[in-house]
């Protein structure tokens, strides 16, 4: 068989839109943590195996939820937040990334750190001290939880645009989208809005396309998290693409959940023939078992992405992204740079990235 030269995926240069804090922790520093603290984790996060989940029912999600908590658990001081934050810009550098929207909700932390301020405020420092360190341009969106009350989202929607200019550039809304309606969160959207961030809400992952029209329609969204079962609506999937609203897709958390059965399932190409711009992410590496690049790759795998298609994917993450001008430049330079190299041969031992990019 001929081997095909090919490019690294970890070499070229893209934005990340779609991480959860506790998601993105690293496996040895869960189990280092839970240690430190004698805290006994459950079986699933304690053999350091991605573990096997399934939340296309309720009781599946809960379990989800449960092993988030359990996990989140471990992050008890502001040391541990450090550590969190910069791992994950480390993380992010090698795997190619120059710009990383890391999404909190505040409310779970506070009550060991002091509150929901000191969280906010522990969580930015953290971020500008890792971004510091590896050069990779770090925001972070506040995030409401779906399954508490509005008001709730009202309050951290005012809370984030309070760290509007010191951070934070955007709102999300997580947790199971077949409960309630977006609607019952239009109050606290509308408040981010017109503080100038960023509306990106979880939608089209575990409820159909009518939940990414909810997004669109009710909060203003101007970036959708997931938002891949947009593909069983050829209006919607117009309607993305002539809105250029950006789907944060993250093909192996949509496997690891069931959302789709296999890789080849996610509907990638189906998204990206009709146009509509698209960030990969990979939601909850912790808990997924695989990071940033991995979901590029496996594009290249699962859906024949050329190394030309590949870039393309990472300029709209990059055009996706609220990166300033200047870093959007770079990266999207990079990009080009990444595509005019002379591939490696298939097999050759990839280099790593080089440290002290950006
Ligand atoms: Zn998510």
């Amino acid at each position: 068989m001929d081997r095909v030269p090919v490019r690294d995926v970890r070499r070229l240069p893209k934005a990340h839109l779609h991480l959860h804090f506790t998601g993105s922790m690293r496996t040895a520093t869960l189990l280092e943590l839970a240690d430190k603290y004698g805290m006994h984790l459950p079986e699933a996060l304690a053999s350091g195996e991605p573990p096997k989940l399934r939340a296309t029912d309720e009781r599946g999600w809960f379990r989800f939820q449960r092993l988030y908590d359990s996990a989140r658990a471990v992050l008890r001081s502001e040391e541990d937040i450090a550590r969190l934050v910069r791992e994950a810009a480390e993380d992010e550098r090698a795997d190619g990334s120059g710009w990383l929207e890391i999404q909190v909700d505040p409310t779970s932390y506070a009550p060991l750190l002091g509150g929901l301020i000191p969280t906010v405020e522990t969580v930015l420092g953290a971020v500008e001290d890792a971004s510091r360190a590896t050069g990779v341009g770090i925001r972070v969106l506040i995030a409401a939880n779906r399954m508490k009350h509005p008001l709730d989202a009202r309050t951290l929607a005012r809370l984030a645009v309070r760290y509007a200019d010191r951070g934070v550039v955007g709102f999300g809304l997580s947790n199971d989208e077949r409960r309630g309606l977006a609607r019952d969160f239009d109050r606290a959207f509308r408040i981010a809005r017109e503080g100038g961030l960023l509306a990106a809400p979880h939608g089209g992952e575990l409820a159909g396309p009518e939940s990414v029209r909810d997004c669109l329609d009710d909060l203003g969204a101007g970036r959708v998290g997931h938002g891949v079962r947009a593909a069983e609506d050829p209006a919607l999937l117009r309607r993305l693409a002539e809105e250029q609203i950006t789907c944060e897709v993250c093909p192996a958390s949509n496997v690891a959940l069931g959302v789709y059965e296999r890789p080849e399932d996610v509907p990638l190409r189906r998204l990206f023939e009709a146009g509509v711009p698209l960030a990969l992410g990979a939601d909850d590496p912790l808990l997924f078992g695989s990071r940033l690049a991995a979901q590029y790759q496996l594009a290249r795998d699962a859906h024949g992405f050329t190394d030309e298609e590949l870039a393309e994917l990472a300029r709209q993450s990059v055009r996706g992204s609220l990166a300033p001008p200047d870093v959007r430049n770079r990266l999207l330079d990079g990009i080009d740079a990444w595509l005019q190299a002379v591939p490696a041969p298939a097999g050759a031992v990839p280099q790593p990235v080089a440290a002290g990019r950006g």
